[in-house]
C-alpha cells in the first residue's frame, strides 16, 4: 500500500558529520525517487542534534552536493538544532506518562554489559525502579516482547527491543536529545508518511515505533534499502572515510546509484544529462525492485 500523491511526504535526514558519499546517495536517491514517483513532497532535515559530532561546514557541503545532483527538496530546510523545545516537550510527556525514567549510570558503569544491536551497551535496567536518582540521562521504559512490523522491502521484521537493546537513551548525559526521540518527533511534526532509508537503520525502527505508540503519534510506512559495501564488505560510512561525492561527477554517481537500486538507465537517458536521467528514474521507479543489491562493490 502506498500513500496517494496528495498525502505522500517523504524525507532525507542526513547527519552533518561529514560529506555525502556513494552510500548516502543511494538512500537519498531512493527516497527522492519514491516521493517524486508518487507526486509527493520530499523534505530535507539536517540532523545536527548530536552537536559534538556535527558541523555547519559539513551541512553546507551536503546541501551543495544535493543541489549538484539535482535532488531538490520541498519547503523549508529543517535543522534539528533549532527544535530542542519540541523534543523537550515530548520528553516531558514521556516522563509524565511514566514511559521515561532518570538514569544515573555512567558509561563506565555499563562497560561490562553485552553490546546491543546498535553497538552501544545493552542497558540492564539499573535505575528503572529507583526514585532517588539524580538524572544524568533519561531512558525509555521498553515493554517486554517482540515488536513486529512489515517493511516494504525487507518484509516482516521482528525485534525484541527489551532483550536486544534494553531501555534506550532519550536524553543524553551531555544535554543532547538522542537520535531516536528527535527523529520520531520530527517525522510526526512534519507529517512524514514514508521513510525510505538504508538498512543500517532497520533495527532502530522498532525503537521508533515504541516511541510513536507512547507519544500517540502516527506511524509512517518504512522501506529500508540495501547498503553500499566497500571491497571488505563494510558499509560505506563517514567513519571509514568513504570518498565524498564530487559535484562534478553528479551524472556518473546518479547512474551508479540507479544501477545499485536495480534501475539501470539506458544509454540515451544517461546521454541526455542529469535532469533527464532523474526524469527517467521517476518514470521507471519501482520500490520493490530495490530489494536485492547487485553483488558489485564500490568505494
Ligand atoms: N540522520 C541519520 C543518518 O544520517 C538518518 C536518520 C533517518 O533517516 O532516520 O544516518
Amino acid at each position: 500500500m502506498v500513500a496517494d500523491s496528495a498525502t505522500y511526504v517523504g524525507r532525507f535526514a542526513p547527519s552533518p558529520t561529514g560529506p555525502l558519499h556513494k552510500g548516502s546517495l543511494v538512500a537519498a536517491l531512493a527516497s527522492w525517487l519514491d516521493a517524486r514517483a508518487h507526486g509527493g513532497q520530499w523534505l530535507l532535515r539536517i540532523e545536527d542534534v548530536d552537536a559534538p559530532r556535527c558541523s555547519k561546514a559539513a551541512a553546507d557541503t551536503i546541501l551543495h552536493q544535493l543541489e549538484a545532483l539535482g535532488l531538490h527538496w520541498d519547503g523549508e530546510l529543517t535543522w534539528q538544532s533549532l527544535r530542542t523545545g519540541l523534543y523537550r516537550a515530548a520528553l516531558d510527556r514521556l516522563i509524565a506518562d511514566d514511559f521515561a525514567y532518570a538514569c544515573a549510570c555512567s558509561r563506565r558503569d555499563l562497560e561490562d554489559q553485552p553490546l546491543s544491536l546498535d553497538g552501544t551497551r545493552r542497558y540492564p535496567g539499573t535505575c528503572r525502579d529507583r526514585f532517588d536518582v539524580k538524572p544524568r540521562a533519561w531512558r525509555f521504559r521498553v515493554p517486554a516482547g517482540d515488536l513486529t512490523f512489515d517493511d516494504q522491502l525487507c518484509g516482516p521484521v521482528s525485534i525484541d527491543v527489551a532483550r536486544d537493546v534494553g531501555d534506550f537513551v532519550l536524553w543524553r548525559a551531555d544535554g543532547c536529545c538522542a537520535y531516536q526521540l528527535a527523529v520520531v518527533v520530527d517525522d510526526a511534526d512534519q507529517g512524514v508518511t514514508d521513510v525510505v532509508r538504508g538498512t543500517d537503520l532497520l533495527t532502530s525502527t522498532p525503537r521508533q515505533m515504541l516511541l510513536q505508540r507512547a507519544l500517540r503519534m502516527a506511524q509512517p510506512r518504512y522501506a529500508h534499502v540495501p547498503l553500499v559495501l566497500d571491497a571488505h564488505g563494510e558499509k560505506l560510512s563517514k567513519q571509514t572515510l568513504a570518498k565524498p561525492l564530487d559535484p562534478r561527477d553528479a551524472v556518473s554517481d546518479l547512474v551508479e546509484a540507479l544501477r545499485f537500486l536495480n534501475h539501470a538507465p539506458p544509454p540515451e537517458a544517461i546521454a541526455a544529462g542529469r535532469d533527464a536521467l532523474l526524469a527517467w528514474g521517476i518514470a521507471h521507479w519501482r520500490l520493490s525492485a530495490c530489494t536485492r543489491a547487485p553483488a558489485t562493490t564500490t568505494t
